[in-house]
């Protein structure tokens, strides 16, 4: 059977340098102490330190804190079971510049023997151009293009974070779904592209109303949904009252005519008697259509699973 280090190159760093100068990656080469030991001119423009610098330096001034302590006992345990990692095996590393900011890297790693020493190479691949394209993709994903909010698949997913969050820590959370009332109305009177337009600047208002963590998302044609985090039904409910509000006092235009749409919401929080995710989406839909039955333009709760008013007409 053949040795699994017959391969295993052996070399001198003398030896060694011209070809790793000559290769289009930046290289690293550490020894079992995690020392550098090597490093070529693309390593240090990379990191943005002198290549004298880096030599001889513990490896973790290319990574970044948050990420040295795993980082050492992964370059350890490489060392105790040496084997070759291909480019793209560990997904969104990313390195540390000598300016504190990160740059996303893919990274190669081989055993050598370098110096009559085990080494570690590392090929380390700038791929800050593909990280953006792949983040780019995956929002485009999730993403409703029309009105920059949230696609229903991205609701369900931070729908079922919440709930794990819930079951896990007891942290409240609430959900407001709304409808346009009446919208093929406004369709047939206005056209199509006007009611394109009034889904927009709704959206756009309430966008701008939601904190960092709320996920503001259209889960249907000219339904809505918003998860609020760390919300009380009560805070919920006088947020959707503010946003019913704001929407029924926009004013929209469709040539020279003036109009008004308006919104039915429905608010829930999870609670005990969850016992899902989709049961806190159901408790909303619920609320949302006992608005709807009692004449639209108002907000429900459901509260123990049945919706009431949020207050009296
Ligand atoms: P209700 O008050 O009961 O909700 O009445 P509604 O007329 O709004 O009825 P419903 O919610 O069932 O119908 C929604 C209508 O919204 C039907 C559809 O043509 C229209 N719609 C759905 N998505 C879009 C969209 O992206 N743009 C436009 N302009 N219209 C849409
Ligand atoms: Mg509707
Ligand atoms: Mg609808």
């Amino acid at each position: 059977m053949a040795d699994q280090n017959t391969d295993k190159l052996v070399a001198t760093s003398q030896a060694l340098l011209p070809f790793i100068e000559s290769l289009p990656d930046a290289v690293v080469i550490v020894n079992a102490s995690h020392q550098i030991v090597l490093a070529n001119t693309r390593a240090a423009e990379m990191f943005g330190h002198e290549i004298a610098a880096m030599m001889g330096s513990d490896l973790k001034m290319i990574i970044p804190a948050h990420h040295r302590k795993r980082h050492a006992g992964n370059v350890t345990g490489y060392f105790e079971t040496p084997h070759a990692r291909p480019m793209g095996a560990e997904k969104r590393f990313s390195g540390l510049r000598a300016d504190g900011t990160g740059v996303p890297v893919d990274i190669m790693i081989n055993e050598l023997t370098l110096d009559g020493a085990p080494a570690a190479m590392a090929l380390v691949r700038d791929v800050t151009y593909q990280r953006a394209l792949e983040d780019r993709l995956t929002l485009e994903s999730l993403t409703d293009e029309m009105t920059g909010f949230y696609n229903r698949k991205h609701f369900k997913t931070q729908l079922k974070a919440q709930y794990a969050g819930f079951v896990r820590s007891g942290l409240p959370a609430s959900v407001i779904m709304f409808d346009f009332d009446h919208f093929k109305a406004i369709n047939d009177q206005f056209g199509h592209a006007s009611g394109d337009m009034v889904l927009i600047k709704v959206a756009q208002m309430i966008q701008r109303e939601l904190r960092p963590t709320d996920v503001g998302c259209r889960i249907g044609g000219e339904e809505f949904a918003i998860i609020l985090p760390n919300t009380s039904l009560e805070e919920a409910a006088a947020f959707a009252e503010r946003i019913r509000q704001r929407t029924e006092a926009m004013e929209l235009r469709h040539e020279d005519t003036s109009f008004h749409a308006t919104i039915t919401v429905g608010v829930a929080s999870f609670s005990k008697s969850d016992t899902s995710h989709d049961s806190l989406m159901r408790k909303a839909d619920s609320a949302l259509y006992a608005g709807k039955a009692s004449g639209r333009n108002c907000v429900r709760i459901t509260r123990d699973d049945e919706a009431t008013p949020l207050a009296s007409p």
